[in-house]
This record gives structure tokens, C-alpha cells and sequence, in this order.
């Protein structure tokens, strides 16, 4: 058994530490402008992204990317997570981000779709959660029904992120709605298609911004269905799996540079004739953020590997995900009671870093949704 990372993955976690800690964290603090980089900074980050060989990373080398496999992504994701600089949820600053379900388009699906994106030309959104389906997609309303040469749209996606500047949206919708689930088709929409909309943009604790949108008689060719009918679910957890993956890794990397300051500030820091490093409380506060962030990122890198060789349980998963964004934001919670008032203080990132930590547990499969469907497997293989 070799608990090592491969010596190329090595190698770019260094660098792209390296890159964090130099060109990064020095211009957190500034490098934001609402939800999004500066244009300024982000023209200069690409170019030194892309200087560095740091670009389309997860993209297979036959569409002209790096093919890095998930635990490639997870380490880098997890450096990437040590600073506030970056949009937590996208868009990156290696090139444009593609999520998975664009490499099972057809070849046709792809000209169309796949190769304009890789080409920096078009974005994209993805649309699952509706008003009345969040946590539980089999209650998904958006209606996709079959009419001649093509489907017939009609619904209310919300909390789509990245909706404003998407070109099209990848849109999970029920062909079959008496099936839950089962009856869920994901389509190709384009966002100028005449009946699209946005109908409402929220602001989020974090900065980010997501939009309510609606699909009133959306008309799209029968071309545009991904796989086929029935396959919706099934597409939408393929790109879960890495989603989970990329919120693990963010809770590791929050946890880490949460434990640096902490450490630090502790050390430095003198209250009633000692340092902080002295007292027993804050010690074993800094003894659990090391050891909850060793044994995340054991089990992260695990079920990453695990993903890269095809032999995941779905379960695995959830299970990274729970526990690494729970620890990120305890290790964020600790970090900010342990900088007492300045923790609270906009001149510091922890704040951002707790609110970013704490939307980890919400998203991509909420904390208890995942624990349940973890219990019903350990039910199911153990009872
Ligand atoms: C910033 C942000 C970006 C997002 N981006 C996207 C996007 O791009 N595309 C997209 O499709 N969606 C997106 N979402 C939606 C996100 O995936 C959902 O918010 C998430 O799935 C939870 O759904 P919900 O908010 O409707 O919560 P609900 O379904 O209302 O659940 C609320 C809470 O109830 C609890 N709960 C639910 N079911 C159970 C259960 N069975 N057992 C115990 N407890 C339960 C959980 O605590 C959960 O947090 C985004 C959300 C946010 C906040």
C-alpha cells in the first residue's frame, strides 16, 4: 500500500501551491469585483495560467487538454481553495470549464456544443434545481414533451449559477413525469432560444449570484436530447460525482490555510502574559484541525483514485463530501474564533472563507440528503 501522491501530481501540487501562495494570495483581498475577477486580473491570471501549462486541466488530450483524472483535479483543487481570490464556484482561471456530460455528446452534439466552449467562444449552465426540487430531483416539474421533429419546454429552474452569462444550458427536465427519476431527460437549450428567461437574480452570502429562469414553449430540435430519453439522472451524477469531488477539495483547502493562520495568529498573539500557543484550548482547537484535515484528505484522494480506476461506490462519495466540507468549516469556524475580533474583520479572508465553507454543506447534494442515502447503503450491505 503507497499513501503517496504520484510524483507528476507531486510536482503540480507544488507548483500550483507555488502559484497560490505568490501570485495569489498577495492580491485576494482586491481581486474580486462582485461575483466575479476584475477583467484586469483575470486577462493576467489566464495568461499566467496558460504560461504555467495550467490550462484545460480535466479536458481529455484528444479534445486538446491535459487529461487529468479526479485525483489530479482534487489535488488541485484543494490548492486552489487555500486562497479567497478566485470565484468559489467559477468561473476558474484555467481555461474554459466543461463539465463532463459534454464529452457523451454525439459527434454532431459536440461541433455544436463541446468544441465552441473549448474554444473559449461559448458557456454554459447547468439547470436541475426548480422551486419545488431541490434535494429531491424526482419532484423536478419542467416539462419536456415530445411534439413532431422536436420538444416542447415549459418550467422554473432556480438557483442557476452562471445563468447571466451562459450561452446554453444543460437542462435536466421530465420526459416521462409519472417515473421520478427514472423519467428525467437532460437537453441542450440554447439561452436565445424565444421563450427563455430570466426571470429573477439572487445575490448569496457568498457573492455569487444565481437566477431564476423560466421556459415558457421553449421549442428545441429532437437533436438536442443527451443520450436518450430516461438518461437524465444518470448523466446529471456522472457530473455529481466530480461536483462532490471539487466540494471536498475545497473543505481540505480551506482547512488548510484556516490551519496556517490559525497557527500563526496563535503564536504571535500574547493575552494575559502568554501566547495564545500556550493554552490548552486553543490547542486542542489546532490538534483537531490537523487531524480531521489528515484524515479528509486521505479519504478524499482515496475515493478520487477510486473514481479515476472505475471502481467508486456512489456512496463514497457522499461520504468525502459530508465529512471534508463539514471539517472545512469547523477548521473555518476555529480559525476565526481563534483571531477573536479580527476574525469578524473584512481585512481578512477567514470570514469569506467561512461563509464560502459553509454553502459546501448546502449544495451539490445537501449534508443530510447524503448522510441518508449513506445510511440506507450501510442499512442495505450491514443489516
Ligand atoms: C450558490 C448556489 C449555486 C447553485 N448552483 C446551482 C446550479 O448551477 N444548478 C442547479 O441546478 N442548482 C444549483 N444550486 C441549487 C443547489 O444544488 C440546491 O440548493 C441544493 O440541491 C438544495 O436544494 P434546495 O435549496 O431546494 O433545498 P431543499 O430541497 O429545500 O432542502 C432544504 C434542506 O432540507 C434538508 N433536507 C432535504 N431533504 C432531506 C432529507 N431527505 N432528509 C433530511 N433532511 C433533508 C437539508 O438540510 C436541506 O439543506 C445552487 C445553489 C446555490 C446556493
Amino acid at each position: 500500500m503507497d499513501f503517496a501522491l504520484p510524483e507528476e501530481l507531486r510536482q503540480l501540487q507544488e507548483m500550483v501551491r507555488r502559484f497560490v501562495d505568490r501570485e495569489l494570495i498577495p492580491i485576494e483581498m482586491e481581486a474580486m469585483d462582485g461575483p466575479d475577477l476584475k477583467p484586469e486580473i483575470r486577462l493576467h491570471l489566464e495568461a499566467r495560467a496558460r504560461e504555467l501549462g495550467l490550462w484545460l486541466l480535466d479536458v481529455p488530450e484528444e479534445h486538446g487538454g491535459m487529461g487529468l483524472g479526479l485525483l489530479g483535479m482534487t489535488v488541485v483543487w484543494q490548492e486552489l481553495a487555500r486562497t479567497i481570490a478566485l470565484p468559489p464556484r467559477g468561473p476558474g482561471i484555467f481555461g474554459p470549464e466543461v463539465r463532463a456530460v459534454l464529452f457523451r455528446l454525439d459527434a454532431a452534439q459536440r461541433a455544436r456544443y463541446l468544441d465552441p466552449v473549448l474554444r473559449g467562444e461559448k458557456r454554459t449552465a447547468f439547470a436541475q434545481t426548480e422551486p419545488d426540487a431541490g434535494a429531491d430531483p424526482g419532484m423536478i416539474r419542467t416539462r419536456a414533451e415530445r411534439q413532431g421533429d422536436g420538444y416542447v419546454i415549459n418550467g422554473t429552474k432556480r438557483f442557476i449559477s452562471h445563468a447571466e452569462r451562459a450561452d446554453f444550458l444543460q437542462l435536466v427536465a421530465a420526459t416521462e413525469p409519472g417515473l421520478g427519476t427514472r423519467g428525467l431527460s437532460m437537453f441542450l437549450v440554447d439561452m436565445d432560444t424565444p421563450g427563455v428567461s430570466i426571470a429573477r437574480r439572487s445575490g448569496t452570502m457568498m457573492g455569487d449570484v444565481t437566477c431564476e429562469l423560466v421556459l415558457e414553449n421553449v421549442r428545441i430540435p429532437a437533436e438536442n436530447l443527451i443520450g436518450k430519453e430516461g438518461d437524465g439522472m444518470r448523466l446529471s451524477q456522472s457530473w455529481l460525482t466530480s461536483g462532490r469531488l471539487y466540494q471536498a477539495a475545497r473543505g481540505l483547502g480551506v482547512a488548510q490555510r484556516c490551519l496556517e493562520m490559525a497557527t500563526r495568529y496563535a503564536r504571535d498573539r500574547v493575552t494575559f502574559g502568554s501566547p495564545l500557543s500556550d493554552r490548552q484550548a486553543i490547542q486542542f482547537m489546532i490538534a483537531d484541525m490537523f487531524t480531521e484535515h489528515a484524515l479528509g484528505q486521505l479519504n478524499a484522494y482515496r475515493t478520487a483514485w477510486k473514481a479515476d480506476q472505475g471502481t467508486l461506490e456512489r456512496h463514497e462519495s457522499y461520504m468525502v463530501k459530508v465529512s471534508c466540507t463539514e471539517l472545512g468549516f469547523k477548521a473555518a469556524d476555529r480559525c476565526l474564533q481563534i483571531h477573536g475580533g479580527s476574525g469578524l474583520s473584512l481585512d481578512l479572508p477567514v470570514q469569506k472563507m467561512w461563509r464560502d465553507a459553509r454553502s459546501f454543506m448546502i449544495t451539490e447534494g445537501a449534508t443530510e440528503v447524503m448522510r441518508v442515502a449513506l445510511a440506507r447503503e450501510i442499512f442495505r450491505s450491514l443489516a
